[in-house]
């Protein structure tokens, strides 16, 4: 479905993505596990459209996706402090994904209705982003990605600013979502609780590579590197 071929990126003289290389199924939550500065969330962002990778390309259903602009690749984004657009009201930032894509007030209105359904906002739609928690912010933002249902959502740390109880919340709300919808999740931590918790599998990065993908059991139980072993039984 989705595949990552020899991406590399360099900053000047700084190597931040050496290469990587991923096959993701469709429907499939894959974390991205690693050190602080191994290169998930430049992975991610060149998936979004953000940077150009030095070298390597990725495609989606065979296809390249970097001739694609950003805002048209269909890749939804939750960032760790995603600012929702503070003027607009609740309802106003889910839609606006939607009015960009020129849908019907009606179908906005319905969709937008689903959408607080989903993040358990019902009855929020005309609060604007200020009088709400973080957490509650956190979950507009999701609903706002998850909109116009893009095949592919890029999560980058969403939950680390939260505290334990809201993010337990707000994960068992991803799985839940994730369920419902089918939607590809590419979702960076350094939790590795929350990666075995969320994923199907975790791609575990150590200086711009992958060093290993697999189940949580999987990496345990054969990790392929010195560093995965030493990573993933870190909290034993
Ligand atoms: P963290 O867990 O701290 O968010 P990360 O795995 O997301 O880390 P990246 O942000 O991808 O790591 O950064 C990988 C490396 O590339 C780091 O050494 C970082 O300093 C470097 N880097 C990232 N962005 C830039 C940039 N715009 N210019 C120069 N160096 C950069
Ligand atoms: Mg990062």
């Amino acid at each position: 479905f989705l595949e990552i071929r020899g991406i590399r990126k360099e900053y000047g003289p700084v190597v931040a993505v050496h290469d990587v290389n991923l096959e993701v199924d469709r429907g499939e939550l894959i974390t991205f596990l690693g050190p602080s500065g191994s290169g998930k969330s430049t992975t991610l962002y060149i998936l979004a459209g953000f940077e150009e990778p030095t070298r390597g390309d990725i495609l989606l259903d065979g296809e390249t996706l970097l001739a694609t602009p950003s805002h048209r690749r269909n890749i939804g984004m939750v960032f760790q402090r995603y600012t929702l657009f503070p003027h607009l009201s609740v309802g106003e930032n889910i839609a606006f994904p939607l009015r960009v894509r020129r849908w019907s007030k009606a179908d906005i209105d319905a969709r937008v209705r689903r959408m607080l359904e989903l993040v358990r906002l019902n009855g929020y739609e005309d609060r604007k982003p200020a009088m709400m928690s973080g957490g509650q912010q956190q979950r507009v933002a999701l609903a706002r990605a998850l909109a116009y249902d893009p095949p592919i959502l890029l999560m980058d740390e969403p939950l680390s600013a939260l505290d334990k109880k809201l993010r337990e919340e707000i994960q068992h709300e991803i799985r839940r979502i994730h369920h419902e919808t089918e939607v590809t999740i590419l979702y960076v931590t350094h939790d590795q609780d929350e990666a075995l918790r969320l994923s199907d599998r975790i791609a575990v990065f150590s200086q711009g590579c992958i060093d290993q993908v697999g189940t949580g059991p999987q990496l345990y139980a054969e990790p392929a590197t010195r560093f995965v072993a030493e990573f993933i039984g870190d909290s034993d």
